[in-house]
């Protein structure tokens, strides 16, 4: 065994006494302690082809996770092999979500393609080592003779060409004389390999497109498999961390490490990805929702991708903590969404100021309250934060309270407001309902009310008690604003099981716009993106849409798991 240097074994005791343990850090731990590696390189490599979702999410925390705690390097590689598919404005977009999820690559960023003449090399290097060849075979051909799990390959009529047709061929691939499609360069391994990814794979084909990177400059791009492991040999990374669907890759990703002049010997290992309930999270899906229109874009709040999860007001903080409780595991499972909810809770609670804003409003009108008079109370920003401050909310004749929280011939059990029983107005007075107006239709349209002058601040110095407290807001200071209310996506857990077509489970509820919710009046000019609690009714943040006439304003989430309770009553 070799010696540790001092202080890689330092930080590696100090991980084992207080960070968090799973089977890649054990793997790290026990990397470090027997001097196989003498530092810590990861890489979060995302495909530039859409935005990153909260499943990146895992791989972000865990890959720039470990970097952290051994005190290793993490590089944001993005994957840009594919130009068919892959925009600036991904590229653009996947930078913004990482560092604001709390991460920071400092100067290692990197792409695939500013090594794609290091491995057009490598590529050359295996032709003139009779390791690989270019195929003829369509794509279709090519499926064709790769057999199937129970029977062998069949080798291609070109497999047995020259090195130096090989690298002819090669060179006018690159040249730009053939067409998408045409022709392929593939490893020669095995066409009878018990690993169908070892039935020499493609590693590179034609693509006529040009990449935002590299412009028109090449016509043959190399595929993941041939990209990705000599990326991260010439970057360096000592442990590649990958999700399970790359497990059977492993023996090619080996395989191409050793038969290449790379100047190191990268190990891949895979974790189970995450899966999250009534969410679908592959790329292909998030993409068509978004193409398609049926969300509003990749920030739509219902996505989960980071940068609607950021608009729906959800703290970076809270992901994280999210999957650091997960764990890391080689069992695939699917997450309860409630889980999440759970964490995105207990962070607001204790961090979000609390405000009032009644959503459906009802007016009352306080007839022994002064006309014209205001009564500016005080109203603490958060009960859970001792060290937060407090606000003012004026109380004048006019408010409005929840249209839910009056009923006309309430049961004894409802502690809201009816004819002839008082209730706590937060942070003002005790208010006893005297009239209910109503229109033609018998609709009620306004209350009346008397106040007791008495109970300011919310208790009555006679000592008794009422059951409810209810939210409200001065009906002359009120900021209107429009309010959307936010569900699951989809109806189902598992969208699409059972072979339906995923889209089939959209839930047609998912948003709920008010138009004129009622605001206390600090709630103009709320900042975008902070979150707070509207006082009973839930988590909300101020959405970019908001002008400064009208602010919006999208429930990051309710108070309680409604969800879970509206689907056990069916
Ligand atoms: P999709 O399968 O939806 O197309 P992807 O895995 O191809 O997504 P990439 O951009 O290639 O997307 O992913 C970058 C990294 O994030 C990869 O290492 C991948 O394994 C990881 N990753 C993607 N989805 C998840 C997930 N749900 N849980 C954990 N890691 C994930
Ligand atoms: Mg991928």
């Amino acid at each position: 065994m070799t010696e540790t240097t001092p202080q890689t074994a330092s930080q590696a005791a100090e991980a084992e006494a207080d960070g968090p343990r799973d089977f890649i850090r054990d793997i790290i731990k026990g990397d470090l302690a027997s001097g196989k590696v003498s530092g810590i390189v990861t890489r979060f490599p995302p495909e530039p082809n859409g935005y990153l979702h909260i499943g990146h999410a895992k791989s972000i925390c865990l890959n720039f996770g470990v970097a952290g705690e051994f005190g290793g390097q993490c590089n944001l590689r993005f994957d840009d092999t594919n130009p068919a598919k892959e925009e600036q404005e991904f590229i653009d977009a996947i930078m913004e979500d990482v560092r604001w999820l709390g991460f920071d690559w400092g100067d290692n960023l990197f792409h695939a393609s500013d090594y794609f003449d290091t491995l057009y090399g490598y590529a050359c290097h295996l032709i003139e080592n009779g390791l690989a060849y270019v195929d003829d075979l369509n794509g279709e051909e090519i499926r064709e003779y790769r057999g199937t799990l129970t029977e062998p390959g069949r080798n291609s009529p070109h497999r047995d060409r020259t090195p130096a047709e090989n690298l002819d061929l090669f060179q006018r691939m690159k040249a730009g004389e053939f067409n998408d499609g045409e022709r392929v360069l593939r490893a020669k391994i095995d066409m009878a390999h018990g690993n169908m990814n070892m039935r020499d794979p493609v590693i590179y084909r034609i693509v006529n497109k040009p990449h935002p990177r590299t412009g028109d400059a090449w016509k043959i791009y190399p595929t993941y498999d041939f990209a990705h492991g000599q990326s991260d040999a010439l970057e360096k990374v000592t442990h590649s961390l990958c999700t399970l669907e790359f497990e059977d890759h492993r023996p090619l990703y080996d395989w191409l490490v050793e038969h290449l002049p790379v100047p190191a010997r990268p190990r891949q290992y895979e974790f189970s990805r995450l899966n999250l309930g009534y969410t679908v999270l592959s790329k292909r899906r998030l993409t068509q929702l978004v193409t398609e229109g049926h969300v509003s874009g990749w920030d739509d709040p219902r996505m989960p991708t980071l940068t609607g999860l950021r608009r729906r007001g959800i703290p970076p903080e809270t992901i994280r903590e999210f999957i650091s409780r997960l764990g890391v595991t080689k069992q695939d499972s699917v997450v309860e969404f409630s889980l999440f909810e759970h964490c995105v809770r207990e962070h607001l609670n204790k961090a979000a100021e609390r405000r009032m804003a009644v959503l459906r409003p009802l007016k009352v009108v306080i007839e022994n309250f002064p006309e014209g008079e205001v009564d500016n109370l005080d109203a603490i920003d958060n009960p859970e934060d001792p060290d937060g401050g407090s606000h003012t909310v004026p109380f004048t004749r006019e408010i409005y309270i929840e249209q839910d929280d009056f009923m006309e011939d309430a049961p004894k059990k409802f502690f809201r407001l009816s004819l002839g029983r008082e209730v706590r107005l937060r942070y003002a007075f005790f208010i006893t309902c005297t009239d209910v107006i109503k229109d033609d239709a018998g609709n009620i349209i306004e209350l009346r009310a008397t106040y007791d002058p008495e109970t300011r601040g919310g208790d009555a110095p006679d000592g008794r008690k009422v059951k409810g407290t209810l939210h409200w807001v001065s009906a002359s200071h009120a900021v209107k604003a429009q309010v959307r209310l936010y569900d699951h996506l989809f109806q189902e857990e598992s969208p699409g099981a059972g072979g339906r077509d995923y889209l089939e489970d959209l839930n047609p509820g998912s948003l709920e716009v008010i138009e004129d919710a009622m605001l206390e009046p600090s709630l103009a000019g709320w900042p975008t993106g902070k979150t707070l609690q509207f006082e009973r009714l839930g988590y909300f943040c101020a959405d970019r849409d908001g002008t400064a006439d009208t602010p919006v304003f999208n429930r990051t989430m309710t108070l309680r798991d409604s969800w879970a309770k509206a689907q056990k009553k069916g």
